[in-house]
């Protein structure tokens, strides 16, 4: 397999064309924002970090029958994924109230929820990903039915083994961020499932182990990261 020009690079990646046309090489940077990229610096390591995280986490969900774009793990900062047509609506799958939710409402930060929730987003850097619904992401072309249900399914049963996985390993999953993409015909989950867009706190301490550390300034980033790979490789 043979990486050649780069396609895309994002916030926190870079995507690479191979010399199989379906094929994607997924490169994960040191590079961290927030605040709709308002807030800018560099997690030490962070990519090698979250390649190990998500490859691991993606490997266990194909083997509990979720259809993703991994492939495998091809060296420290690299994946090969299967080439996706993204669909521009993230999903967000909540268990407990934080963040914008807490914002939203009001709430207080730690409420657990009686059931998971799930939200959606439209993908957009310049419009700061606004909250969507179903109805408009249909009518605005951004997914059709067929892939609203499938996105919907998956993202619910990825939560159920998360945050299974994650509890006997003493973490709470709090909340995560999804993107799925068509491939050949297939709805499959693409991206990463790493620390950058989870929200995980230690079960016994609360302390938070994700990328809110970085948002607020609340030190030992790469540390929490380094724990989180830790525990998901136990
Ligand atoms: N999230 C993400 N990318 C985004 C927005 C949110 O990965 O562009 C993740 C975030 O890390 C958290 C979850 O989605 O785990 C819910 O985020 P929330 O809506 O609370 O937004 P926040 O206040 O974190 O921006």
């Amino acid at each position: 397999m043979e990486k050649r020009e780069k396609i895309y690079e994002g916030k926190a990646k870079q995507l690479f064309t191979t010399d199989d046309a379906d094929l994607l090489v997924q490169y994960f940077k040191d590079e961290a924002t927030a605040f709709d990229g308002k807030k800018k610096g560099i997690i030490e390591e962070k990519g090698v970090l979250n390649n190990k995280i998500s490859s691991r986490i993606f490997t266990m969900l194909e083997e509990k029958g979720v259809k993703t774009h991994f492939v495998k793990r091809l060296s420290d900062r690299e994946m090969l994924v299967r080439r996706l047509r993204i669909i521009p609506v993230e999903v967000v799958i909540r268990n407990v109230a934080a963040g914008s939710l807490c914002k939203r409402l009001g709430l207080e930060e730690g409420t657990p929820l009686k059931e998971p929730t799930l939200e959606l987003f439209y993908k957009s850097d310049p419009l700061g990903d606004p909250m969507i619904n179903e109805s408009l992401a249909k009518v605005f072309g951004w997914a059709t039915d067929s892939e609203l249900g499938q996105m919907k399914e998956s993202a619910f049963k990825i939560n159920r083994i998360l945050s299974e996985f994650f509890n006997e390993r003493g973490i709470i999953l709090v909340d995560f961020k999804l993107e799925f993409g068509e491939h050949k015909g297939q709805v499959l989950l693409g991206d990463e499932i790493t620390p950058d867009g989870c929200r995980l706190w230690d079960k016994s301490t609360l302390e938070k182990m994700d990328k809110d550390r970085f948002r607020r300034d609340l030190g030992k980033v790469e540390e929490a990261y380094r724990e989180v790979l830790r525990k998901v490789m136990e």
